[in-house]
């Protein structure tokens, strides 16, 4: 039947939760087509309860496949058997490299038009339509598929609600793998820094954007936020999110989270409105900039114009004095 099918993440018995908004976001759209999400599931010695979960989330049905965990080729392979044999007409993806690989490489093999980064998808006459931010973000460009389509969403681009509570029947799969798909191994896995700060809960947030220059220029936020101690940590905006220079967990903004500490500091961010309504309930907000026609000065109880890498470690000292 055609239909929806969504890859869904997993890392020790729990799914990540950009592959739960995924599958809801199918879900939506699957009722709005008149047809079923199902979800995908790829690792090794998943339980048919784990895998049955995603019924709380509005998959229909979910297929479980035997393989190796993490890398993108064997789920390439599944995620083709699958959408073939059940003749599905997208693949929908929450987001993240291993979508970006996985979607890519599921296009090329059944021969599907993709595009990554949306962060909209809506149904028009009967077909999917997907949205996504073009040009340095300034305009949206929208695509339909002329076949099969292959939409990978940008992180935090579907919501992700509660578990209904119900679950999914699952099918087991059996899966010839491509002899290139067994040929890698995961030996290891490692946090990113940060990737555990509770940004959510500080009560002063040292925010850094592109400004920093490179992603070593978080290192003298988190001195500054070393030397408020207490409950401080590091933000940061999507554009270093995206170049890699922080975790997403820290990202600050429409498709990151919502903060109102008690101070925002902000270290060469540009204020753009998607930053801005993730920040501006925050009780004070100090801006450090260069340009001193930066957005940002527009909402900030006081700016600093200049360079942050010679006022970041003044502020670093002035803090420690006056904590003694
Ligand atoms: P830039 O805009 O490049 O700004 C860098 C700033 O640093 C400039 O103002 C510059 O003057 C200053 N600077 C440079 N060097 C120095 C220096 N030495 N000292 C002091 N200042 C310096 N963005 C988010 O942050 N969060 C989101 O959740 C988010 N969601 C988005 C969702 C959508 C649908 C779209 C379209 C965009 C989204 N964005 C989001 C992206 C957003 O539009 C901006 O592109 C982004 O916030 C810019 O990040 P930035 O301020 O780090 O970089």
């Amino acid at each position: 039947m055609a239909g929806i099918l969504v890859y869904a993440l997993h890392y020790e018995g729990a799914f990540n939760k950009n592959s739960l908004g995924a599958v809801a976001e199918a879900a939506r759209l699957a009722s709005e087509l008149g047809t079923e999400a199902h979800a995908i599931v790829v690792g090794e010695g998943v339980s048919d309860d784990l895998a049955g979960q995603l019924g709380g989330y509005g998959a229909a049905k979910v297929f479980k496949v035997e393989g190796p965990e993490g890398l993108s080729q064997p789920v390439v392979d599944a995620m083709a058997k699958v959408m073939t044999d059940n003749g599905h007409d997208y693949a929908l993806f929450g987001g993240g490299l291993l979508g970006f690989e996985i979607g890519a490489g599921l296009a090329a093999r059944i021969g599907a038009g993709v595009t990554m980064e949306v962060t909209s998808v809506s149904v028009d006459g009967g077909k999917l339509v997907a949205e996504r931010p073009i040009l340095g973000d300034s305009s949206i460009s929208e695509s339909r598929y002329k076949g099969k389509g292959i939409i990978i969403g940008r992180l935090n681009a579907f919501e992700v609600p509660a578990s209904n509570g119900g679950t999914a029947a699952v099918e087991t799969v059996d899966v010839e793998f491509s002899p290139w798909s067994t040929k890698a191994k995961m030996v290891q896995r490692g946090e990113q820094r940060g990737a555990d700060v509770d940004i959510e809960g500080a009560d002063v947030l040292i925010a850094g954007g592109r400004g920093l220059g490179k992603p070593e220029g978080f290192d003298q936020l988190q001195d500054l936020a070393g030397a408020f101690g207490g409950n401080s940590a590091v933000a940061a905006t999507r554009a270093v999110v995206d170049a890699g220079w922080y975790p997403y967990a820290a990202q600050i903004g429409q498709t990151g989270k919502t903060v109102a500490p008690k101070l925002y500091l902000a270290a060469g961010i540009s204020g753009a409105i998607q930053h801005k309504v993730g920040m501006q309930s925050s009780e004070n907000i100090v801006a450090i900039n260069k340009d001193s026609n930066a957005p940002i000065f527009e909402f900030s109880d006081l700016g600093i114009v200049g360079d942050l890498n010679k006022i970041v470690p003044k502020l670093i000292e002035a803090v420690k004095a006056k904590k003694g």
